[in-house]
């Protein structure tokens, strides 16, 4: 990839400064000591090395700093028992559980555990799976196949809030269903219940609802709306993807709301990740069902063929136990008490920072801290400091807020995922948001370059030229795969583009951050 700032030639010297295993010359032709790396093969000690300088522009992972991405229990040690757990089966293939029982036991434990917190009965089954979007896209799949089962005819829908995930209108994408979006109300963010319940007819399969969603941090009016799923035969999944593993301890402590688990009637499943606050490495989230029945409506089995019999449960086949375990041994390890604990942390946190926030002149929080999310908005008048502004300026503060777009009458905002880690911080944190708001000022309200927005707004994304495309992005700052330091104005194109437009310019981005390299 050419303009790539960490060059080919850094990565290479990088590999020269740190391998034992010297080479001829090894920064003269960068690509071909590559090769020669590859060929030869290097110590262990040294290709840890070198994954140890590959991180060094990583955003951190710990500390609390990062508030998107990454969840820091902040607990001594529970990060080498979660590597260890992993590393314990790692050569173990989850794709059959009666080979290897220890897969099997190691999913019936974490269910039994998790299903009584989150208001599942007896009859309640679960399935572990990948992360979020996987266990989203079993309840969808599964979903579908019900309505299918039940009579439906023609194309499936699934109904879902604008404030829902991605990840149902991926699976919508992947299974074959219309999405029939509905609004929020304006004040709360909440999903309108009138509004999803008008939406549902005869041909939905499904409906969405979060606990929290990501965008506000707010839970939607579930009891409502799982009412309504229910009358007419549909299914309700409650994403509680992010508010899974901390609602129930808040609720057991005293932190009202309103409900959210498998108890509402009309709700059939939920998701929760333990990759998020079960604080386990990335791999490992939770579909809970209310019925083995259901959950067997997205397993797909084949015998059909000259080979073993297959049956999956998940999307994938061969699996790794390795996430399940971590998640398995962090939980026995840090038990309800101390998980319940770190829930109140991270709650109490998102309601510092919130609190911090509405003293800060220009800034405001919108939606409301239901679990552990926080919206950070500007006032939005001419002379406030622009939310995007403040994030850049974070960013040179050694925080890490992430940009979320406007959308019809909600602004843009910031959003921060509070974990344990950052509880001690959040006065530090207030007061780098306050000085980045100062900074922000001064520098202004930013908009995208009008030009850029009339050509990209142009396009018809089917049928664009990549040329056009990877020339716009040049001009919208990005050097390769780097976005500029300054984000502001890029993130106001994104924005001010149509969604279709914003889709294929991040596609670029991403192209280019995947792109081969040819030696
Ligand atoms: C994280 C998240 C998802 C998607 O989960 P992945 O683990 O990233 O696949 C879905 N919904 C919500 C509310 C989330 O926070």
């Amino acid at each position: 990839m050419r303009n790539r700032p960490t060059s080919i030639g850094a990565y290479a010297r990088s590999f020269a400064g740190l391998v034992t295993l010297r080479f001829d010359s090894p920064s003269a032709d960068s690509g071909s000591f590559l090769v020669a790396v590859t060929e030869r093969g290097m110590p262990a000690t040294d290709v840890l090395a070198l994954l140890k300088e590959l991180r060094k522009d990583d955003l951190p992972t710990h500390g609390g700093t990062t508030t998107a991405y990454v969840f820091d229990s902040g607990v001594p040690g529970i990060d080498d028992l979660a590597a260890a757990a992993h590393a314990a089966v790692a050569s173990v293939n989850g794709l059959d559980p009666m080979q290897f029982p220890s897969v099997a036991r190691i999913q019936r434990d974490l269910l039994d555990a998790v299903i009584p917190k989150l208001g599942g009965s007896d009859t309640a089954v679960g399935t572990v799976t990948s992360g979020g979007t996987e266990s989203i896209m079993l309840a969808v799949l599964g979903a579908r196949e019900r309505w299918r089962a039940n009579g439906g005819l023609g194309t499936p829908q699934i109904v879902i809030p604008v404030s829902g995930h991605g990840a149902f209108h991926k699976a919508a994408h992947l299974f074959g269903l219309d999405v029939v979006t509905v609004g929020v109300d304006p004040e709360t963010l909440r999903a309108d219940a009138d509004a999803v319940a008008r939406a549902i007819n005869d041909q939905t399969a499904i409906v969405a609802v979060s606990a929290p969603s990501y965008p506000h941090g707010v839970i939607d009016p579930i009891t409502e709306i799982a009412a309504a799923a229910e009358a007419a035969g549909a299914a309700c999944h409650v994403d509680a993807c992010m508010g899974g593993w901390i609602l129930p301890f808040l609720r057991e402590r005293g932190v009202e709301g309103p409900d959210f688990d498998l108890s509402v009637p009309g709700v059939t499943s939920l998701s929760v990740d333990m990759h998020k606050y079960g604080y386990v490495p990335k791999g490992v989230s939770l579909l809970l069902q209310t019925s083995a029945e259901l959950r067997q409506k997205h397993w797909f089995a084949h015998s059909d063929w000259p080979g073993y019999s297959l049956v999956t449960p998940t999307l994938a086949s061969s699996r790794p136990a390795g996430p399940m375990a971590a998640a398995w041994a962090v939980m026995h390890s840090l038990g309800f008490d101390t998980i319940g604990e770190l829930a109140m942390r991270a709650h109490g946190a998102a309601r510092s920072l919130a609190e911090g926030v509405a003293t800060i002149d220009g800034l405001r929080t919108i939606g409301s801290v239901d679990s552990t999310l926080v919206a950070i908005a500007d006032d939005g008048a001419l002379d406030d400091p622009d939310i995007r502004v403040v994030i850049d300026e974070v960013s040179t503060r050694g925080w890490f807020i992430q940009a979320q777009p406007g959308y019809g009458s909600m602004p843009p905002t910031a959003h921060a995922t509070l974990t344990p880690a950052a509880a001690d911080r959040i006065p530090a944190f207030v007061e780098v948001l306050r000085e980045s708001a100062a900074a922000a000022r001064s520098v202004g309200r930013v908009k995208a370059d009008p030009a850029l927005v009339a050509e990209a707004s142009s396009w018809d994304v089917a049928s664009v030229d990549a040329t056009e495309v990877s020339n716009l992005v040049d001009k919208a700052g990005v050097v390769g795969d780097q976005l500029p330091a300054r984000k502001a104005a890029f993130y106001a194109l994104i924005d001010e583009v149509p969604p279709p437009v914003a889709n294929r310019i991040m596609m670029e981005v991403f192209n280019r951050a995947l792109a081969r390299e040819p030696r």
